[in-house]
């Protein structure tokens, strides 16, 4: 899940984005409205969290530039306090959820959650391969209804891996769903992931073959 933080307070943006990071969510910030616009209109995310008062264009600007562009993301906007007016106007253009400043995080990361997933209950967020099923809104996933326990970036692994059965999947395209911009990709990281994943899929009969070179394919195994 790769979220984009629009907030021009240092302080404000270095908090939230902790607390997503720490939430297990990728996480790009921008600064200023025209950065958040250029982002927005050039890289998939799940949710935005956008501020209203920003340098070069404002929120609403880079809300309506968003819609007008055809896009469906969801749009959390940040108010002031009893700003009825600001409410009013972001619902208009298409927010789907507000908080006023100063918000809790705690109930900024539910709303974020709630966000994804009313976002995605259109595009069904479960993803059944096999015996396994992966939740991506409750990201959590099972084999035969048992949990399996994943860590957050092996749950984005597999999340990859599903929507591209059948497919070969890069380790860039792999560390590009995983990670943030700008933050750094272990050289080896992405294969510890795999490597683990693999273990943990061996009883649902799901094999995630190597293409050496190339990257990684979900295939059912053989004997399934
Ligand atoms: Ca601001």
């Amino acid at each position: 899940m790769r979220l984009l933080v629009v907030e021009d307070h240092p302080i404000l943006a270095d908090g939230l984005v902790k607390a997503l990071k720490t939430a297990d969510y990728a996480v790009d910030h921008a600064d200023s409205g025209d950065a958040a616009d250029h982002m927005l209109a050039t890289q998939p995310y799940d949710a935005v969290i956008l501020d209203i008062g920003l340098p070069k264009l404002d929120g609403y600007e880079v809300l309506r530039r968003m819609r007008r562009r055809g896009s469906k993301t969801p749009v959390l906007m940040l108010t002031a306090r009893d700003a009825l007016e600001d409410r009013v106007r972001g619902l208009d253009l298409g927010a789907d959820d507000y908080l006023t400043k100063p918000y809790d995080l705690p109930e900024l990361e539910a709303r974020v959650r709630a966000l994804i997933r009313r976002g995605q209950s259109g595009g069904g967020a479960e993803l059944r391969h096999g015996e396994l099923t992966l939740d991506t809104a409750g990201r959590r996933a099972t084999i035969r209804g048992a949990p399996i326990e994943l860590s957050a970036r092996e749950l984005g692994v597999l999340e990859v891996l599903m929507l591209r059965v059948g497919r070969v999947v890069s380790k860039e395209q792999l560390a590009e769903q995983l990670y943030g911009w700008g933050e750094e990709v272990g050289a080896n990281a992405i294969e510890v992931y795999v490597h683990r994943l693999r273990k943990k899929l061996e009883p649902a009969g799901v094999s995630v073959r190597t293409i050496r070179g190339l990257g990684y394919l979900l295939e059912r195994s053989a004997n399934d």
